[in-house]
């Protein structure tokens, strides 16, 4: 039986869920029940990368401490993405000390006794926002114009990961595509990217006083220092489904088929990333999907713009299925998209409550009065070009082509008017409904990856024969 392993992004738990954390999640949670669909055995990882500056500075502002702090807007995180159906095997914190640390330990070792670990004094402006030193030349008027904050400027004594010894392996997997990278344009990014040399990069940091036991992988052999936040986030991959702690499930997993990050993560999972692996000895991921950015208005969201798309509010308002439909078929996944709530609306009326609503309650109504009973479901079938579309992280053209598909029973409807049939010849007009029914069974399952709420009550109305009650609300 073939495996498919796939991962989001871990994310800053520092504030509620927004958009940003959202869509890679919910990308990942369509693919894994496509996977699943197809009788693949399948392991779905997300969760929050915890042992950062951000984490103590987010909970110092409100007067509480990083764990009990970490605790409450984790059971934020897990309540939206189960409000938005999203399917995870493993949610994994990297405060975890008996799942993630292990691994992360061992991780280490790995490095250490592959020669890749060395202490080196390092000097520079550090950004709390951007969790990393940052150069005078990003700096606008002294201050980070991101966070708009002015950088710390700070010597610290850290360790060292060789990156610079694995620039030439990680292009040469990337360019093979032994390492695939999607999109093409990202693949060339980051091939020019590496082909410029990579330097070696900070792996740890001391361990800064206000920072609380339990938050910070402690560096192996050296108490005063921990991992660094790439290179501890970077692990969860692995500690989530075993290493270090168990050998069996891990070889069960690993390597990953999929890794679904945004495209400003694109250098720490294409290049530091396989660079670990490969110090570490071991197989590298199949496959990096680096999504676009979510504009608004053309605009990047900001508070300033008053622009910003609460996920946690829309799914409130339209439900989990409408905010999966939004994000799937209207936000390309391989380049920029953009979203207003106008644009939502819209989509909505159109598509949800007008298409594919519209549809249902009429098949349904019909079935409702006419059948005597309901269909016994036809055997599955799965369009070619729809899983093909899957196949290749296509979401929305896979979509789009369910969507074809209820445009044109709504077609059929019309031109073959069943409600005039049934008065007229009702023999051949319960025999015309019955089809129907059993068209819209046939869409029906390919809204099971992307709608799965939706999926199972117009499966279940059409099981009982009966019509649905209020699918999609219109909203004016
Ligand atoms: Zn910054």
């Amino acid at each position: 039986m073939s495996k498919f392993y796939l991962t989001t992004p871990i994310f800053y738990p520092n504030a509620r869920p927004h958009l940003g954390n959202v869509y890679p999640t919910v990308i990942a949670d369509a693919l894994a029940r496509y996977h699943r669909l197809m009788g693949e055995s399948t392991y779905f990882l997300t969760g929050t990368d915890e042992n950062t500056q951000k984490m103590v500075d987010a909970a110092t502002k409100i007067g509480t401490d990083p764990i009990r702090f970490l605790d409450g807007t984790v059971a934020e995180f897990k309540k939206t993405f189960t409000d938005l159906s999203i399917s995870f095997d493993q949610y994994i914190r990297t405060t975890d000390q008996e799942i993630h640390w292990p691994g992360a330990t061992a991780l280490w070792q790995k490095f250490v006794a592959s020669g890749d670990i060395y202490k080196k004094e390092y000097e520079g402006l550090y950004c709390v926002g951007h969790e990393a030193f940052i150069t005078e030349k990003d700096l606008v008027d002294g201050r980070c114009p991101e966070h708009d904050t002015v950088p710390e400027r700070l010597k610290e004594e850290n360790y060292f990961f060789r990156l610079s010894k694995y620039a030439d392996a990680v292009r040469a997997v990337i360019q093979s595509g032994e390492l695939r990278i999607l999109p093409q344009e990202r693949k060339n990014e980051i091939l020019a990217f590496i082909g410029r040399g990579l330097e070696d990069v900070s792996f740890s940091r001391p361990r800064r006083t206000q920072w609380p036991q339990g938050l910070g992988v402690p560096v192996p052999g050296d108490e005063t220092q921990v991992m660094y936040v790439w290179c501890d986030a970077l692990a969860n991959y692995i500690t989530a489904i075993g290493y270090g702690r168990d050998e069996a499930l891990f070889t069960t997993w690993w390597p990953a088929d999929l890794h679904v990050i945004g495209k400003d993560l694109l250098r720490f999972h294409a290049a530091i990333w396989p660079a670990m692996l490969l110090s570490a000895g071991l197989p590298l991921p199949k496959a990096i999907l680096a999504h676009g950015l979510i504009l608004s208005g053309g605009k990047k969201m900001s508070k300033t713009l008053g622009n910003v798309i609460d996920p946690v509010e829309l799914i409130e308002t339209y439900g989990s299925d409408a905010v999966r439909y939004y994000l799937l078929r209207h936000i390309p996944p391989f380049s920029d998209g953009d979203m207003t709530v106008e644009g939502f609306k819209e989509a909505y009326n159109g598509n949800l409550a007008n298409g594919l609503g519209n549809l249902v309650a009429r098949i349904m109504k019909l079935a409702e009065d006419n059948l005597e009973a309901p269909i016994s479901p036809p055997p599955a079938a799965i369009p070619p070009e729809w899983k093909a579309s899957f196949d290749s992280f296509e979401l929305n053209r896979a979509m789009d082509i369910t969507w074809e598909k209820i445009q044109k029973l709504d077609q059929r409807i019309t031109a073959e008017e069943p409600f005039k049939l049934i008065k007229s010849d009702p023999k051949k007009g319960k025999a015309l409904i019955a089809e129907l029914v059993a068209d819209l069974y046939h869409i029906v399952r390919l809204l099971h990856p992307v709608m799965p709420g939706t999926h199972e009550k117009i499966k279940a109305a059409i099981l009982a024969n009966k019509k649905p009650e209020n699918l999609f609300n219109r909203f004016d």
